[in-house]
């Protein structure tokens, strides 16, 4: 096996016992990269000189007895975490060349892990996107097919991942975007619950949904970067102080007997057959590893997608009216007074998508329409969250698709938004009820991969890992690599 296709833990297991130094890994990642990147396009930016100097200083504190997983692994970093001193863009030219004067509370404590920190890995602009075609750079490509999207909005860092760009990633999901492109990319990602990691540097979309993530090889990885990531940061008010369990003990639990949800409505008519049968067989393999299968009717589910798309973009249009030309990156040069900069800052600074969602949550948030859109959608969001209240009052977790297709052609979808917004209509629901989920590979149809999620009740990440690992030991679709 090539060093860039190791897992976290195994490239532990062998930094540990001296047989390679992060050096050597971190190296061996920048000569994959010059490899395949031209192709793929996972890195917005490549830290080549940074990463091997945090590789020295890994080795050095090995060689002095520290210990940690992280300690020497290389990562790379979604572009919408701020890193002090290197560019975080967002994916917008709004925030090119912008180097922020701090590090994200996550980014700290993978820094102080002694995590090698390799790059940041492209999004759709703002992370508002499911293909990383909103990206004001360039298009990332899905190893599997470089034809194909790698999904989004944390395309990038799961491109990287599958291509072995990194030995694993950090990304961000909203309303899916690190369990759609895990899936779209054959990797497993992680959405913790709201609350459980800090969003303190994660440049804010949707305040009430965003959440930092993990995406790795396998289930192990993520919950190691969940474990060093989460717990309560002063920084950031929505963290839960609550303590944070070893989320490696008990993982490998037999799932006999536990109670495991199959939500109908997740089922939908006009997806993917293949997409259907590789879940139901997971579902059969659940059966024979001992656990119940229970029938769970999910009734608001349809109106995920319309709550979403009133709550996400109110939200964007009060964080995003922070980019004016004068506190952050862009201002346009040739303006004559406060409102042309104004103006001009966000006419030449944002992206069509980015400026139609501010439109959009501003009509949704105005005087008149408040109450018609935005207030309902904060009714309909309850009602989306009892639903799964009352399924978690039955089974231990819930397991569904996490999209209802395969990755489809660039350019095939970007043209359609109601197309390219109905992808994400599975994975909406968990960012509206505030809990957790991963993606894991279950499957392949016509060389790509296929994802199902398994989503737990809030800061029930243990049994969902717990569940996922259990899959994941008596299959073998996450040892697959795409034939770059
Ligand atoms: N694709 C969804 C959107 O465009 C979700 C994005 C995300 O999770 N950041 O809003």
């Amino acid at each position: 096996m090539e060093l860039y296709d190791l897992t976290i833990h195994q490239a532990h297991e062998l930094l540990a016992r001296r047989e390679i130094s992060s050096v050597e890994l971190t190296q061996a990642l920048l000569d994959r990269i010059a490899a395949v990147d031209e192709k793929v396009k996972a890195y917005l930016c490549v830290l080549e000189e940074a990463a091997l100097a945090d590789a020295a200083a890994a080795d050095r504190r090995r060689a002095e007895g520290e210990d940690h997983p992280l300690l020497g692994i290389p990562l790379a970093v979604k572009d919408v975490l701020t890193t002090r001193g290197i560019e975080t863009t967002c994916g917008s030219r709004m925030l090119e060349n912008f180097k922020p004067t701090f590090d994200a509370t996550a980014i700290i404590k993978l820094r102080d892990a002694g995590a090698v920190l390799m790059g940041k890995t492209n999004t759709d602009e703002f992370a508002m996107g499911s293909t990383t075609e909103n990206s004001a750079f360039f298009t990332t490509h899905n190893p599997w097919d470089l034809s194909r999207v790698p999904g989004g909005s944390s395309g990038g860092s799961a491109a990287a991942t599958a291509a072995g760009e990194c030995i694993a990633a950090i990304g961000s999901d909203t309303g899916g975007s690190i369990r759609q492109p895990a899936s779209f990319c054959g990797v497993a990602g992680l959405k913790p619950t709201y609350g459980r990691v800090s969003r303190h540097g994660l440049v804010a979309f949707a305040s009430s949904l965003d959440q930092v993530g993990a995406l790795g090889k396998d289930v192990t990885d993520c919950a190691l970067l969940l474990q060093t990531m989460a717990g309560h940061d002063p920084m950031d008010s929505t963290s839960a102080e609550l303590p944070v369990p070893d989320y490696r003990e008990g993982m490998d639990r037999s799932v006999a007997g536990i109670k495991l949800g199959v939500p109908r409505e997740y089922f939908r008519e006009g997806m993917q057959p293949e997409v259907e049968q590789a879940v139901r067989q997971a579902l059969d393999v659940y059966e024979s590893l001992g656990a119940e299968l229970v029938d769970i009717s999910m009734p608001h589910t349809d109106y995920c997608l319309s709550t979403y798309y009133v709550l996400a973009p109110a939200e964007a249009s009060a964080n995003l009216a922070r980019f004016d030309g004068i506190r952050y990156g862009y201002s346009a040069p040739d303006a004559q007074d406060i409102w042309e900069t104004y103006r001009k800052t966000r006419a030449e600074g944002f992206g069509p998508e980015v400026k139609r969602r501010i439109m959009l949550g501003t009509y949704a948030l105005s005087t008149g329409y408040y109450d018609a859109y935005y207030l309902k959608a904060q009714k309909v969001r309850t009602l989306i969250k009892q639903d799964f209240d009352r399924a978690y009052a039955q089974v231990d977790a819930l397991v569904a698709p996490t999209v209802p297709l395969t990755a489809f052609r660039i350019g095939e979808k970007i043209d359609d938004l109601l197309q390219l917004y109905l992808v994400d209509i599975l994975t909406l629901s968990t960012n509206l009820a505030g809990i957790c989920g991963v993606s894991i590979p279950c499957g392949m149809a016509n060389g790509l991969p296929i994802g199902m999620q398994v989503l737990g009740n809030a800061y029930q990440e243990a049994t969902v890992l717990r569940v996922a690992y259990a899959y994941e030991q008596a299959t073998d679709w996450h040892l697959r690599r795409p034939p770059l």
